[in-house]
């Protein structure tokens, strides 16, 4: 196969304008062009009213062997690339100790589905519940305001991109199309074929849920084991070789020890006990840069017709999203930080995100339909290990930051888990908000207008006030008096790191594999998921020794 890239053609053009297209660009005779596919589509929106759709394209015909020579030289005509997996190891006959998965999120998802795949049979350990379950827990904090610590939107099968906009882009390096891999598993599992080519897919909430237990069902399949509600509290430690900890196993909340030389440490961000355990245990720990900030709702008709023109509601197009940098110069006395849009859900929701009692966080989700009335995202200031010391010290001082954030935004609230809130032209004026205008906030269940100068450090205040009107003059609305600012978004990334080394593990205890987000090794369902394959590979090559390798 060739692929053939960088092909525009207009949004609205047919089938046969495609393929005549294909045969001008290649300069074809009739009857030659076979077949093609789209192996990718996107759109160049940068002129309104002119969007263009931009296809990648594997093209059977058989004039390929002299094309590809006639066309050397030519970056958009090239070979197809081989985006298959393949397995590196298979599980030798006898396995004497399983090897276990800590979190049933994208990461410990895909680490369990590989690891299975190559005949490992891995046991996974979920502190949250299975997903239907879970569903349940999430709504009660939703709309009772009743928080379960230990099954909320953070915790349980699917981890915390469950009940998201299942959005699965992302800009990592990927030499070997792991990200291929975990499309192809999402499409096997229930996902729209369409991820498989469009340039932002996303799956929305509704589908994720029944993809997370085709997936469970897959791996139980292969031999693999999936529990829930087994947190697990400790580790099972033995001095190892060159003054190195060797791993033996884990202990969970019920007592149980679970043996095995080979764990994945697959937590997510929030799992800030578990992050205290570990640097209590003397694991490698360090603190790393995260940001903080808030949300903000616009109807998405705004964002629409800045994005797309006259084009806006364009059935290709979707709902529209943004992504948006500023880089501070320090004018409200920022000190220049950068401020940047996040985790954009085009027609969703602002979701209740805590995982501990008495905070409030925030994030957002949406169907796949993405036809919910706002849209909403995070606008967030970065910040820096320096920033976290005067909330704490050491390597979790990050995490004493996020509480107080989190715990002030439940007092702000009114204490009974409503976000504390925010017009867009009072912030930016300096005055509290009273009363509602054109947009309705979305959270649930409920927020408490005020004002947000407290709810950050002022610092991030500044940097936010300064980045609004900056936003403005590239999406027009953007700073618009009635748009609504929610608080707190503190859970961007992991605020630590446990750092690994070249084989995956972890710097001073061999066996233990930190990986995903909550490592810092990740952000995101699809790098997460990547990194879950990553790990699993190495693991399972150290188990197998190399000698029955795929
Ligand atoms: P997680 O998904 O956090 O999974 C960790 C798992 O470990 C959890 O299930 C937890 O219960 C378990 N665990 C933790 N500690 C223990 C323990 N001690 N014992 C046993 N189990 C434990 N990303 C996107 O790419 N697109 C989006 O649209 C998107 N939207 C989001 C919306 C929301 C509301 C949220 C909260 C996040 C969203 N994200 C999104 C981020 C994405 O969900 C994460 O980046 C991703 O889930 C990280 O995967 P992970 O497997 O590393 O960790």
């Amino acid at each position: 196969m060739l692929r053939l890239t960088d092909l525009k053609l207009p949004l609205d053009h047919g089938e046969a304008a495609l393929a005549a297209a294909i045969t001008r660009r290649l300069e074809l005779e009739p009857g030659e062009l076979i077949a093609y596919t789209i192996a990718r589509r996107g759109y160049d929106a940068r002129k309104r009213g002119a969007i263009m759709l931009i296809y990648a394209l594997d093209i059977d015909t058989p004039r390929e062997a002299e094309l590809l020579q006639r066309f050397a030289g030519d970056p958009h005509v090239q070979p197809t690339p081989d985006t298959s997996y393949h397995f590196v190891a298979k599980a030798p006959p006898r396995v004497e100790h399983r090897p276990l998965v800590i979190g049933f999120g994208p990461c410990g998802l895909f680490a369990g589905l590989i690891l299975a795949q190559m005949g490992f049979r891995p046991i996974i350990l979920d502190r949250g519940k299975e997903v239907r379950e879970r569903t349940k827990d999430t709504w009660d904090l939703w709309r009772k305001r009743e928080l379960h610590p230990e099954s909320n939107v953070q915790f349980g099968e699917g981890g915390a991109g469950t009940f998201s906009d299942g959005k699965l882009h992302s800009q990592i390096r990927d030499p070997q199309h792991h990200g291929r891999k975990v499309l192809t598993e999402f499409v096997k599992a229930g996902a729209p074929e369409e991820i498989l080519y469009v340039s932002k897919p996303h799956i929305g909430t509704f589908r994720l849920v029944s993809m997370v237990e085709n997936m469970r069902a897959t791996i139980e399949s292969l031999g693999g084991e999936i529990r829930f509600s087994q947190r697990v509290d400790d580790l099972l430690l033995e001095p190892g070789a060159d003054g190195q900890q060797q791993i033996r196993g884990v202990t969970l909340a019920s007592g149980e020890q679970l043996r095995s030389d080979h764990v994945v440490l697959a937590l997510g961000h929030s799992a800030r006990d578990t992050f205290e355990m570990l640097h209590a245990r003397g694991v490698y720990v360090e603190a790393k840069p995260f940001s903080i900030g808030f949300r903000i709702e616009h109807p998405q008709s705004v964002i629409d017709r800045a994005r797309f023109g006259p084009q806006a509601g364009h059935p290709i197009l979707g709902a529209a999203d943004y992504k948006l940098v500023h880089h501070g110069k320090g004018n409200q006395g920022g000190r220049g930080r950068s401020v940047y849009s996040f985790c954009m859900c085009p027609g969703g929701t602002v979701v209740a995100a805590t995982s501990e009692p008495g905070r409030v966080v925030t994030n957002g989700m949406s169907q796949y339909s993405r036809n919910e009335r706002n849209a909403n995202a995070a606008v967030v200031v970065g910040i820096e290990p320096s920033d976290f010391t005067p909330y704490g010290e050491g390597p979790l001082a990050g995490i004493a930051l996020q509480r107080a954030l989190e715990s002030h935004a439940y007092t702000l609230g009114g204490e009974n888990y409503n976000a504390p809130a925010q017009l867009v032209g009072d912030f930016l004026a300096g005055r509290a908000s009273r009363e509602w205008g054109e947009v309705q906030p979305s959270y649930k269940p409920g927020v408490t207008l005020g004002s947000l100068d407290s709810a950050l450090p002022d610092y991030a205040i500044a940097a936010i006030r300064e980045a609004l009107p900056a936003f403005e003059r590239q999406i027009r609305g953007y700073a618009m008096a009635d748009a609504i600012l929610t608080g707190v978004e503190t859970r961007t990334s992991s605020p630590v790191r446990i750092t690994r080394d070249e084989s995956l593990q972890s710097l001073n205890v061999r066996g233990l594999y930190p990986a995903g987000e909550g490592a810092g090794y990740a952000g995101g369902i699809l790098s997460a998921a990547v990194d879950g394959i990553k790990v699993a590979e190495a693991l399972a090559l150290d188990m197998a020794m190399g000698r029955v390798r795929a």
